[in-house]
């Protein structure tokens, strides 16, 4: 586990490799359903982490880089909603998002009981997810909110090419970075960053200094390929 905490009501933890039952590429803790690791060893890991976190009901989203919010009480028990951000009031349901390379969110309610996950990489960025799950999260009635950023690729490494990265520059200019052999990059975690902090939300960076494709302690889809294991992150309200 790279980091676990409990604020309020709520526990939250981010995963990384360890911990888990599938071999090769996806040792240990692979989290992610299609990405070539066997469907049953899948559902053990993720028995697994639902164990760990304690929780009654561990539901998961298909992302797909878009900006859809769902909430865990409209999933029905064995549904997996196509979403970007899962959101919970529902005490004892786990929410879970799975990453290599994007950038995982944990939202939570200081004082109230709400929490959700996001998945951000280039085109959640641009399109607003982070955005979109805060401002369900307020219309639910949420006023203290936190959020704690979690590893993905940084700005060092995450080359792209010139057009494609002045896009999210000038969407997010927070996001507009150069690798460290000096070509066209994007840093979306700061990006991110930014737009929580724009909201007025006390941000955390727990991967501020991490890079999944430098780190073999996460998965990364840049370094690994097709083949990669999925990391991740889950909340669950007490
Ligand atoms: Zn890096």
């Amino acid at each position: 586990m790279f980091h676990r905490d409990t604020v309020g009501r709520v526990e939250f933890a981010f995963t990384d490799r360890e911990g888990g039952l599938s071999d090769g590429p996806w040792e240990s803790l692979n989290l992610g359903t299609s990405n070539g690791d066997g469907p049953d060893v899948v559902e053990r890991n993720l028995g697994r982490l639902g164990d760990e976190m304690g929780v009654d009901r561990l539901v998961r989203m298909t992302q797909v880089h878009g900006a859809d919010v769902v909430w865990s009480r409209d999933v029905s028990p064995g549904d997996i909603p196509v979403a970007d951000a899962l959101l919970t009031d529902e005490p004892g349901v786990g929410v879970l998002v799975r990453v290599a390379d994007c950038t995982p969110v944990v939202l939570v309610g200081l004082d109230e009981p709400v929490a959700g996950v996001v998945h951000c990489g280039r085109e959640g960025l641009v399109g607003g997810v982070v955005l979109a799950a805060v401002a369900a999260l307020r219309e639910w009635g949420a006023e203290s909110l936190a959020a704690w950023v979690g590893p993905r690729a940084c700005g060092g490494c995450y080359e792209l090419p010139e057009e494609m990265a002045d896009a999210v520059g000038a969407a997010v200019p927070a996001a507009r970075s150069t690798t460290s052999w000096g070509t066209p990059a994007v840093d979306i975690g700061a990006g991110v960053v930014a737009q929580l902090v724009e909201l007025g939300i006390p941000t955390t960076d727990l991967g501020a200094h991490e890079c999944t494709i430098e780190d073999e302690r996460f998965f990364s889809y840049r370094r690994q390929g097709q083949d990669s294991g999925r990391f991740g992150a889950v909340a669950v309200i007490r």
